[in-house]
């Protein structure tokens, strides 16, 4: 499978082949076509498998259509860190598109991302809390949300985060197509995954094996160290 079977618009394509992507991922091929059919997706795939444009891509080609200016996308995920990488890549794959994404998440002043939103961005990569806390201060319109992506999940639901997504939830049109990721699925996410998804199409690639971009370290501790 190559990129032009996604059919996706040039403007797209052409954020592919400015990273230097040739080929799709296996989880790329495996859940694009779905996305784009507008099905809800569970994905069992962790960082390093090209998760994040597997979903993004099909998001921007949404996106491409329909108004602007309003949140149509929603990305929730556990750590800054994976929210600001997010934010980033669908900068760099929508580079062209003029759709615009901002980034929310704890730990930093708030007023530079309030601004960001002010501008009108389309895409949201939020952290739950800071999101909760902007929804809060009606900041943030999320009233237009289209796409929800939960991703790593299983970290959110390890973090704590669990209570605060439900209550998001419970905030945004329940008419929605929802995509959730987890590199594992312990009970709390499956049985999240059957509260928020409807008929989802089932994803799964390299669960126990190590994914070439990340390397691997075991530094042996002695307990009283
Ligand atoms: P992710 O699992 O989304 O964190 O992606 C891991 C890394 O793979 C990132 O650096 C991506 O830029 C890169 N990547 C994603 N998709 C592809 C692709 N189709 N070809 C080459 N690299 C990719």
């Amino acid at each position: 499978m190559n990129f032009e079977s996604f059919q996706l618009h040039h403007r797209i394509e052409s954020g592919i082949e400015a990273l230097g992507y040739t080929e799709p991922t296996s989880i790329q091929s495996q859940s694009i076509p779905s996305i784009l059919q507008g099905r809800d997706l569970m994905g069992m795939a962790q960082t390093g498998t090209g998760k994040t444009a597997a979903f993004a891509l099909p998001i921007l080609q949404h996106l491409l259509s329909g108004p602007r200016k309003v949140v149509r996308a929603l990305i929730i995920a556990p750590t800054r860190e994976l929210a600001e990488q997010t934010r980033e890549a669908f900068g760099q794959l929508g580079r062209h598109t003029k759709l615009k994404s901002a980034s929310v998440y704890g730990g930093v002043d708030k007023n530079p991302q309030i601004r960001k939103l002010r501008e009108g961005a389309e895409i949201v990569v939020a952290c739950p809390g800071r999101l909760l806390d902007l929804m809060d201060q009606r900041v943030i319109d999320l009233t237009h949300v289209e796409i929800l992506v939960l991703d790593e999940s299983d970290r959110m639901f390890d973090m704590g985060f669990l209570p605060d997504v439900r209550k998001i939830l419970k905030r945004i049109p329940a008419e929605r197509q929802t995509l959730l990721f987890a590199a594992t699925m312990p009970d709390d996410i499956r049985h999240l995954a059957k509260e928020v998804l409807r008929d989802p199409v089932i994803v799964q690639v390299g669960a126990s094996v190590p994914v070439s971009t990340v390397s691997h370290a075991v530094y042996p501790v002695e307990s009283h160290l």
